[in-house]
């Protein structure tokens, strides 16, 4: 079932937050063509972190272009396994997961791993572990060299971090030059949230990797994180904090339960130009400005692919027309846990799942 959400929306000229992890088609890339006659501005496939900041985002700068968000799994605001922190590990394998296995990998005797990927209004973000941890200012730095782009620099993201946040760590005041004191998503240290949560493991931890180099740094999230710091999550009240509304979408148009299967592309005076996008159920629905994937790290590269841009050996292999020549979907990353078990030797000691004094 689709549902969908109507709201106004209103101005003009608008920008992507330099945040998202998405894909974006627009003139520089591929070529789009303003439609008098279209019905949508800006479509945005995926609901996840990125879908839903972005639309959100470009709707909170700029309220005149009609937004569409298209989420292939259903609004999941209201799941029993989104809210509390323990449900993330019964969302695998759940109708929130995409649950996909890896090809065999030839390092793990090859075995094929599983690989999960939330499905639903707020994408992996309804079934993460809820960690909250910045990055290395070195790795943005590399990544901002690779894409020439200095927007990418660690420097140039800490406004947004910031903006992200409401920090609340063990000190009394956070450094509001790292760390943002007004944004949508709560963030505590594990002490902040509760001193209670001490584990006495915490200072045998500390004695036994102090001596081998591990430093203990005051707070991770500074663009440094090696070492030894403690975890910041972003529970609220022992309550996951959905994206979709941390940052609401109302203004927005959102239809769930619908698959996008490809972007429909033209050419048009020897420029390739995509012009909307078609549903799995062969509907197509078009835009005048702007298409934006951010269907997370697989399904981001599967739909441009289906659409005829990607490796030519990749898209023939399928029978699919080369469009676009492109190495969509080499490379690429994702979050894969691997998760240690350990059995406590004194359980009741510690504020862990189970004990009393959890
Ligand atoms: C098990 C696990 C635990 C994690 N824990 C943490 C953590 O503790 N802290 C942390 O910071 N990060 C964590 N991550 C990573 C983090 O959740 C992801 O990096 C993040 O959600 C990616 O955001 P995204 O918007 O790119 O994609 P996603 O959040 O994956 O969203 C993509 C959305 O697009 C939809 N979609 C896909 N294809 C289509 C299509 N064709 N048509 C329409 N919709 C489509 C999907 O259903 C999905 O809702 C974890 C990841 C996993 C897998």
């Amino acid at each position: 079932m689709t549902r969908v959400y109507r709201y106004k929306v209103c101005s003009r000229s608008f920008q992507i937050s330099p945040l998202s992890f998405s894909l974006v088609f627009h003139a520089d890339l591929i070529g789009i063509m303003p439609e008098a006659s279209t019905k949508e501005d800006v479509i945005i496939v995926g609901s996840g972190i990125a879908g839903c900041v972005l639309a959100a985002r470009l709707h909170e700068k700029n309220k005149d272009p009609k937004i569409l968000v298209i989420e292939a799994g259903k609004d999941v605001s209201n799941h029993p396994l989104t809210s509390s922190p323990f449900a993330c590990f019964t969302a695998h394998y759940s109708e929130l997961d995409w649950a996909y296995s890896t090809i065999p990998q030839l390092h793990l005797g090859n075995r094929a791993c599983y690989a999960a990927a939330g499905k639903g209004l707020s994408g992996e973000g309804a079934t993460n572990y809820g960690t909250w941890i910045r990055g290395n200012a070195t790795d943005y730095k590399l990544w901002a060299k690779q894409v020439d782009d200095s927007q990418w620099s660690y420097d140039a993201l800490l406004p947004y971090f910031r903006k992200t946040e409401i920090f609340r760590g063990d000190s009394e005041e956070p450094d509001a030059t790292v760390h943002g004191l007004n944004g949508p998503v709560h963030n505590y240290s594990i002490s902040a949230s509760s001193a209670s949560r001490k584990s006495p493991l915490q200072d045998h931890l500390r004695t036994a990797w102090t001596p081998i180099g591990v430093q203990e740094i005051a707070d991770g999230n500074s663009g440094s994180p090696l070492g030894l710091s403690e975890l910041v999550e972003n529970w609220h009240n022992s309550q996951r904090q959905l994206v979709s509304q941390a940052y609401p979408l109302s203004g927005v148009e959102v239809m769930t339960e619908e698959l996008v299967r490809r972007v429909i592309l033209e050419e048009r005076n020897g420029k390739i130009i995509a012009t909307g996008v078609e549903l799995a159920s062969g509907a197509p629905i078009s835009a005048s400005k702007e298409i934006i994937i951010s269907a997370g790290a697989y399904r981001t590269p599967q739909v441009f692919m289906l659409s005829g841009i990607g490796p030519e050996e990749e898209l023939e292999k399928h029978g699919i027309s080369v469009l676009v020549s492109s190495p969509v979907g080499k490379e690429f990353h994702d979050h894969h846990p691997v998760c240690q078990w350990w059995k406590l030797r004194h359980p009741d000691l510690h504020p862990s799942a189970g004990s009393p004094k959890w």
